[in-house]
């Protein structure tokens, strides 16, 4: 399938729209404008949506100011004029129409061109034209290189240090186990075609606003380690999110912090958006599978060590249904 996406579009030129989903994160943004800069290196006409802005750091990215990317929270009249001049869409980073949210998802669902799924999340929707979808990826960013090595055309520098940041946020660095030696043979050759991951790191990691910092100490100062020492909860009501003066992606990261305390298996963050609306976060490690328990019991999924959902319940209530359906995932894992 790799070798395929680009013939196709070289056999079918036209307009192109890349879209990934909800609150891009870094491997959305990454593999969206990576495949974005090829493609237009490639002398082909590419638009980008995001559904929403994404974290403050992740607007640094390269080429993210560009004429070409839209965010269709803030223009939607245009985006969906984009939508509908365009010959082929991509889903990128996404297995559903549903993750891009309500005001986008029927664009996607009612589009008449050639519909492309690009992604490694579990439970692919089959509808799309062509799928390149891999569970055993670290990131979708991985996959587009992937695309990218097959045609063999320059890789230039935006493309690939998108690339690369969508590499480094979905490993955590190199550190979760969906990690393999293609994705550091990738890193390796994105490398060579002159990104820098101090660069990148810092740009990430050392541009955070004050609120990030508070959030996270108030959360911590907070948590909640079930009695038999294998689940650690974290919440953040909407007044602290209100009263800190918040930004998008304050909260990016912290899930993990409970997955360092000895023990714990897995860790949850509730953070309430707005009251009856509760964004979830699932980490865990081994084989404790949080993609099936969030699917589960939190209209959710994602991979097996990293999911998110939703819920409509109050923080209280979801702590109370956290400890008493927790217990079926977790399992007995001597190696944990
Ligand atoms: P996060 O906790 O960082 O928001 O998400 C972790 C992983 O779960 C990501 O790979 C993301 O794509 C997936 N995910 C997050 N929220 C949802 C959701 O509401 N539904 C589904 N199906 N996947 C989600
Ligand atoms: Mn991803």
């Amino acid at each position: 399938m790799e070798d395929r996406i680009i013939d196709f579009l070289r056999k079918n030129p036209g307009n192109i729209v890349l879209t990934s989903h909800f609150n891009p994160d870094g491997d959305a943004i990454g593999s969206t404008l990576g495949f974005a800069h090829y493609l237009q290196g490639q002398g082909f006409n590419v638009n980008v949506i995001f559904p929403n802005e994404p974290s403050i750091p992740l607007r640094n990215s390269l080429g993210y100011s560009s004429s070409f990317v839209h965010i269709d929270q803030h223009e939607r009249n245009k985006t969906k004029t984009i939508i509908s001049q365009a010959n082929t869409l991509f889903a990128l980073d996404y297995n559903v129409s549903s993750r891009v949210g309500k005001e986008m998802s029927a664009l996607i669902d009612n589009f008449s061109g050639t519909r492309i799924l690009i992604d490694h999340h579990e439970s692919p929707d089959h509808s799309f034209d062509y799928m390149y979808s891999l569970t055993s990826k670290s990131s979708t960013s991985e996959m587009i290189f992937d695309i990218i090595e097959k045609d063999g055309g320059a890789v230039d520098i935006a493309c690939a240090d998108n690339l690369l940041m969508g590499l480094i946020t979905d490993t955590g660095s190199f550190k979760f186990p969906i990690t393999s030696s293609r994705t550091h043979e990738v890193a390796g050759k994105l490398l060579n075609f002159g990104a820098q991951p101090s660069i990148i790191h810092e740009r990430l990691y050392d541009n955070n606003s004050k609120s990030r910092i508070l959030i996270w100490g108030l959360a911590l100062s907070n948590i909640l380690i079930t009695e038999d020492s294998s689940v650690a909860i974290l919440s953040i009501s909407n007044s602290d999110l209100n009263e800190l003066n918040c930004q998008p992606g304050d909260t990016e990261g912290l899930v993990n912090q409970g997955l360092g305390i000895k023990g714990v298996k897995m860790s949850v963050l509730i953070r309430e958006d707005s009251v009856g609306s509760l964004k979830m976060s699932f980490r865990s490690k081994g084989d404790v599978n949080v993609n099936d328990y969030s699917r589960h019991y939190w209209q959710g999924g994602g991979h097996k060590n990293a999911a998110g959902g939703v819920s409509e319940l109050t923080i209280h209530e979801a702590i109370e249904k956290v400890k008493s359906t927790s217990k079926e995932v977790i399992i007995d894992d001597q190696n944990i």
